[in-house]
Order: C-alpha cells, then sequence, then structure tokens
C-alpha cells in the first residue's frame, strides 16, 4: 500500500513538473510534431498528453508520402502508449486532412501510428514481445487492456514483418502437419531448414495437396527451382506436391515419422497381446509394460529396466516386435546409402516373416519408400535431422499456450509471430 501510494506521488510529480514532455521528446520524438501538455485523466487512471503540429510543419499525405497542404481537422483521437507505472497513457491528437495534388484530400501520415489502429506503433511492438514470452491472455491482464488489442497488436507486427521478409535462397524445408481443436483438424507447415537458418515460412489450412501448393505459390517458381532439400513424411499429398514442385530437390523421409510409426506398430501389437492373454486367463505378463518397450533402452528407469529383462525371457510377439524395432535403431547408424539399403532389404526380409501384422505392414511401407529412406543417408551432412521436429515442439507449445481461440487465422498469428523470426518495425527507442 506504502509502495503503490509513493509510486503515485512520483508519477504525479514528474507528470506535474512536464518531465514527461521531456522524456517522450527523447524516446517517441517525431519531427514535425511537438508534446504539448500533460496530466492525468480526472479519475487518475490515465495520463493524457496532447500532441500537435509543431508550428510551420506541413503535414504529409497518407497515400504518397509527400507534403501537401492543409486542408481541415478531424475531431480528436486517442492513440494509446506504452503504460507507465500502472498508469494507461494517451496521445491525443487532432489529424489533419491534407489536399494533395496526386490524392486528394485524404488524412495525414502519422509517423506514430498506421492509422488504423487505436494504439500507437510503440504500444503495439510492445504488446505483440511481451506477447511472445506470455500468453496473449496473460499480457492483456498483465498491461492492462483487452486480448482483442493484443490480438490486434500481434496482427500488425506479423503483417509487417511477412511483408518484409526475405525469402531469399532456401536451400532446404521440412514440411509437416500438425493438429488442432478437436476432431480431425490440421495445419500444414513448412518451415526453412537450413544450417544458418531455420524458422517457419508457411502455414495453410487443411493438409491437402492444395494447401501445401499455396506455399509453393507464394513462394514462386524461381524460389522453389533452388530449393535442394525437402524434409517430410510419408503423407501422400506432401509427396505428390514435391514431387511435382521440387523435382529437383531430394527428399528425405523425416527419422522421427519413421520411428513414431515404429513405436505405434509395437504399441497396437502389445495392446492386442494383452488383451489376448487376458481373455485366455494367462498371467498379466504385460501389465504395465507399455512404456518398457517404448522407450529407448538408455531413458528407462532402473525399475523399468529390470522388468524388461524379465519380459524378454518370454516368447512373446511383444518381445519379438521390439526386437525389430531395436533392431532397426541400427539403421541410422550408417554413413554409406549403399550398407544402409542392404540393412534395410535384410530387417524388411525378417519382419515379413515375423508373422506379426502390424510390424510386416511397417516392413511394407518402408519398402515401398526406400528411395526415399535413403536420401536420408545422402543428405545427412547437410542439415541436422530432427530439426523439423524441433520445430514442431514449438510450435504445439505456442498452440498450447494460445488455448482458447482455436480458428485458423489466430493460430496462423501465433504461429508466425513465435516461429517465424520475421523482421520487426523500427523505432528510434528500444523501450523494453
Ligand atoms: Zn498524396
Amino acid at each position: 500500500m506504502v509502495a503503490r501510494f509513493t509510486l503515485e506521488v512520483f508519477a504525479f510529480a514528474i507528470v506535474r513538473a512536464m518531465e514527461l514532455i521531456t522524456i517522450l521528446n527523447q524516446c517517441h520524438h517525431h519531427r514535425g510534431f511537438v508534446y504539448q501538455h500533460a496530466r492525468f485523466s480526472p479519475d487518475k487512471k490515465t495520463i493524457e498528453v496532447d500532441v500537435r503540429p509543431r508550428r510551420g510543419a506541413t503535414a504529409v499525405c497518407s497515400g504518397c508520402h509527400q507534403s501537401a497542404p492543409g486542408y481541415d481537422q478531424l475531431p480528436e483521437r486517442r492513440f494509446e502508449f506504452i503504460p507507465l507505472w500502472g498508469f494507461l497513457v494517451f496521445l491525443l491528437y487532432r489529424r489533419r486532412r491534407v489536399n494533395c495534388r496526386s490524392c486528394g484530400v485524404v488524412a495525414e501520415e502519422l509517423p506514430w501510428s498506421d492509422g488504423k489502429h487505436q494504439s500507437t506503433k510503440a504500444h503495439m511492438l510492445f504488446l505483440a514481445r511481451w506477447a511472445r514470452k506470455l500468453s496473449w491472455k496473460e499480457t492483456a491482464e498483465s498491461f492492462h487492456t483487452s486480448w482483442d488489442r493484443v490480438c490486434e497488436a500481434v496482427e500488425y507486427v506479423v503483417g509487417w514483418g511477412l511483408e518484409h521478409r526475405t525469402l531469399e535462397s532456401i536451400r532446404a524445408i521440412g514440411v509437416d502437419e500438425i493438429q488442432y481443436a478437436k476432431g480431425h483438424k490440421y495445419l500444414t507447415l513448412v518451415y526453412q531448414i537450413d544450417r544458418g537458418l531455420t524458422r517457419l515460412l508457411w502455414v495453410g489450412k487443411e493438409r491437402t495437396i492444395e494447401s501445401f501448393q499455396g506455399f509453393f505459390t507464394v513462394i514462386g517458381d524461381q524460389l522453389a527451382s533452388q530449393i535442394q532439400f525437402v524434409c517430410s513424411d510419408m503423407w501422400q499429398p506432401y509427396l505428390d506436391v514435391i514431387r511435382e514442385k521440387c523435382s529437383q530437390a531430394l527428399h528425405i523421409l523425416d527419422r522421427f515419422h519413421i520411428v513414431a510409426k515404429m513405436n505405434k506398430a509395437l504399441d497396437e501389437v502389445r495392446a492386442a497381446e494383452s488383451r489376448k492373454m487376458a481373455q485366455e486367463g494367462h498371467e498379466p505378463l504385460l501389465r504395465k509394460s507399455r512404456w518398457c518397450v517404448l522407450k529407448r533402452k538408455e531413458n528407462l528407469t532402473a525399475k523399468q529396466q529390470h522388468r524388461l529383462r524379465d519380459l524378454l525371457r518370454y516368447n512373446l510377439q511383444t518381445v519379438r516386435a521390439y526386437l525389430l524395432k531395436e533392431d532397426f535403431q541400427q539403421f541410422w547408424e550408417y554413413n554409406s546409402p549403399h550398407w544402409a539399403g542392404m540393412f534395410l532389404d535384410f530387417w524388411c526380409y525378417h519382419t515379413m516373416r515375423s508373422r506379426i501384422e502390424p510390424m510386416k505392414k511397417i516392413a511394407r511401407t518402408l519398402r515401398t519408400h526406400r528411395t526415399l529412406l535413403l536420401n536420408y543417408f545422402h543428405a545427412r551432412k547437410e542439415f541436422s535431422s530432427g530439426v523439423v521436429e524441433g520445430l514442431n515442439n514449438k510450435a504445439k507449445v505456442t498452440m498450447r499456450r494460445s488455448y482458447g481461440f482455436r480458428t485458423f487465422r489466430i493460430l496462423e498469428l501465433a504461429l508466425y509471430h513465435s516461429l517465424g523470426k520475421l523482421p520487426e518495425p523500427v523505432l528510434t527507442h528500444e523501450f523494453f
């Protein structure tokens, strides 16, 4: 209470003494405009600062960005600025209209605002930066503003960034899908995965041929023809688009997805066998074995290791499937595509004779995609594998943080904002 009181008196004194104007001139100065007067609103919750044009300074046309003769003045508007010590700050200004020779009568250009939003550019950048560290809701609460205002801020900053980003020399891309909302709603995400630069390039609705093609429409044929590596999962629409649009690129199947598929098959085997054993009245050997067989051996706890050793003594389908899965890990250790190919053929041959249907299905899939799988070894030195997985995990975190507003548009904004590495509008002063 005392601290709050002191702070208020302090802020009050500063505003009184017009020190605030000096500070504003220092950090948020715009040629052709002056800060005139700062005061508290009657309820003492807001600081209002009058802005007026500098005497003799001509207005700039918002259409062509040239000086133009004045025409009239619009009613006063409030532009929200960065809050100060718990007080909201507003700049008050009566915008002029100009009579421009090329554009006619239009509103003047304002250096602190894009004209469309109620917030100043500085305020929007301030909120948007915090919205990358906190959830949008937390950002709104922390700075006494609304969720909509935070959303607008992110929209402005992302829009600016997309307009000003450079898309030259993309050598490697990865495409992946991500599920959002309940039911089967997917987004297609395209990442740049060059060694020097990894970022989200594009967000598409659904995971169809059309959605992925949208990315190539954005970058154009010229850039697409320079892509040398494409990393994807085995989703057929993606494979089709890559073949059509990036025929010159080396297409690699993402290791992470293959491991995930293998784990899924193993889990099916275990669940089915466990059910069958229970039905036939056997000892429940497989109970609580799920993580023993799914986790990598080096990640098991001591108890799970013990459990696994115990389990391996039995001639169960689950055990045999587990051993096949563990064997397959070797595949990724090869350097030469030739030897990797030999190993793959050998592994598939054995698996096809295992009489374990889910594993046989995996073997058939791997055989179908043999060439793409071996491309991994042709390209492995070129970019770090697992980078797509890493980016996708970040995308999932972003989605979790922004839960509660799962429309495509909002997710798209949130994803670009946190993963796009977009350039930001430049301010003359770093406020934070
Ligand atoms: Zn003009």
